[in-house]
């Protein structure tokens, strides 16, 4: 596949048109907490609402059916968008964080017991922290953790080091929110294995920036959020093996998720409707469906060819600024995530002043505060970029960046 142009890609995102308040057009370099949306995503969801909406599965009307068709034709294009043989193996959730909640509540709960070991690592989202906390004190589990190396990365020597101690799961995440550093997930799958654990991959990072293949992984579980890969917000991802998944209790209990209730109890529904209780985000669904053919369309490893160009070419600029530290590893193992201090400047002043120039970054602890701790730093400004981001627009972030180190002397 040829090169992708970013250029090209533009005219795809309405929100590319909008000109801010101050005047200046748009850099939006904030896509590692939510992405933008293509009109492919918009025109899909707004297409259902004005054609076909309808409750889906028990309807026998025909939008109920068109509806219900909708939506399972996303289920099997999202599972072929991540190499999943079967469509049951795809359970839609609210986002990551619901998606590792459910692992940790239906999964874990069953099959975990005081003094069981969870191996984690230091450079975990909250979201891939707090659930397993929440499950240690109730079971008096034991919570390990993979340190980073000196820059950033998956520490593989003290992780084998780890699993020695027989763990019952490992999860980690595949590309870090904060440090962008890609983990050779293949590896560190196959050693969680040999130790006889589970292992879940929190693909939030991974899933919309490299091609994932849950089949060449052989991961048990991945979970990832739809708003970070251009689809829209309410709509996340379990993927699940088919054996492990029908060997769990029920996630939340209600409507859909049941193939028959008495007054004294009820019988689970089969593969994936047992975890999709309620009425779910049908037009997020369909939505993300549109998404996963809108990056299947640009392919995904042009896709990951890019953004790692835009890596290099952003380590090589953002290291020419005096006083910059950039966190995490060199281009070869990270993707085009900056997460960085400058002197002494407090992140949110470095956001604030970028902001004024129309350069939408973030700052703060990005949901890893365990990580900016070991990294002896309170907070750090991130620029995150994706497949509509320029190497001009990492010119005018240097360039900004200098322009903040003049207001702050
Ligand atoms: N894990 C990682 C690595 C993330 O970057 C994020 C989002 N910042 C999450 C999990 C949580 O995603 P969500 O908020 O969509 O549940």
């Amino acid at each position: 596949r040829s090169r992708l142009d970013p250029e090209q890609i533009r005219e795809d995102f309405p929100i590319f048109r909008r000109i801010l308040p101050n005047g200046k057009p748009l850099t939006y370099l904030d896509s590692a907490a939510t992405s933008q949306k293509p009109n492919a995503v918009i025109d899909a969801m707004d297409t259902y609402y004005r054609g076909l909406n309808a409750n889906i599965h028990r309807g026998v009307h025909t939008l109920a059916e068109e509806a219900t068709e909708a939506y399972e034709g996303a289920r099997a294009r999202i599972g072929r968008f991540i190499g999943a043989k079967k469509a049951r193996e795809i359970i839609f959730t609210r986002n990551t964080t619901e998606s590792i909640n459910l692992v940790a509540q239906s999964w874990g709960r069953r099959n975990l017991s005081a003094g069981d070991v969870v191996i984690l690592t230091e450079m975990e989202h909250h979201s891939n922290l707090v659930p397993w906390q929440i499950l240690a004190a109730e079971k008096e589990l034991r919570l390990e953790f993979v340190p980073i190396t000196e820059d950033g990365r998956f520490n593989m020597e003290q992780y084998q080091a780890l699993l020695g101690l027989n763990p019952k799961l490992v999860g980690f995440s595949h590309m870090s929110n904060v440090l962008g550093s890609i983990q050779p997930a293949r590896e560190i799958i196959a050693l969680a294995h040999q130790a006889g654990a589970i292992v879940l991959v929190d693909g939030a990072q991974s899933v919309p920036h490299l091609p994932v293949d849950v089949a060449e992984l052989d991961t048990d579980f991945l979970a990832f959020s739809g708003h970070k890969m251009c689809g829209p917000t309410g709509i996340g991802v379990l993927y699940g093996k088919e054996a492990l998944l029908e060997s769990m209790p029920p996630f939340l209990g209600g409507g859909d998720m049941i193939k028959k209730v008495t007054l004294q109890g009820f019988t689970a529904n089969s593969l994936p409707h047992k975890f999709e209780a309620g009425t779910p985000a049908i037009a997020e669904v369909i939505g993300l469906g549109a998404a996963v053919d809108y990056l299947s369309g640009l392919g995904m490893e042009a896709v990951a060819a890019y953004e790692q160009e835009l890596a290099r070419y952003g380590i090589e600029q953002l290291e020419k600024v005096d006083g910059l530290r950039l966190l995490g590893p060199n281009a070869d193992h990270k993707g085009s995530v900056f997460a960085f201090t400058l002197g002494d400047i407090h992140p949110h002043d470095v956001a604030q002043l970028l902001d004024q120039s129309g350069i939408a970054v973030r700052a703060g602890h990005h949901c890893a505060m365990p990580l900016h701790q070991k990294l002896n730093i309170p907070a750090s400004t991130r620029a995150s970029l994706y497949i509509y981001n320029s190497k001009n627009e990492i010119d005018r972030l240097v360039e900004s960046l200098q322009s903040v180190k003049k207001v702050f002397g």
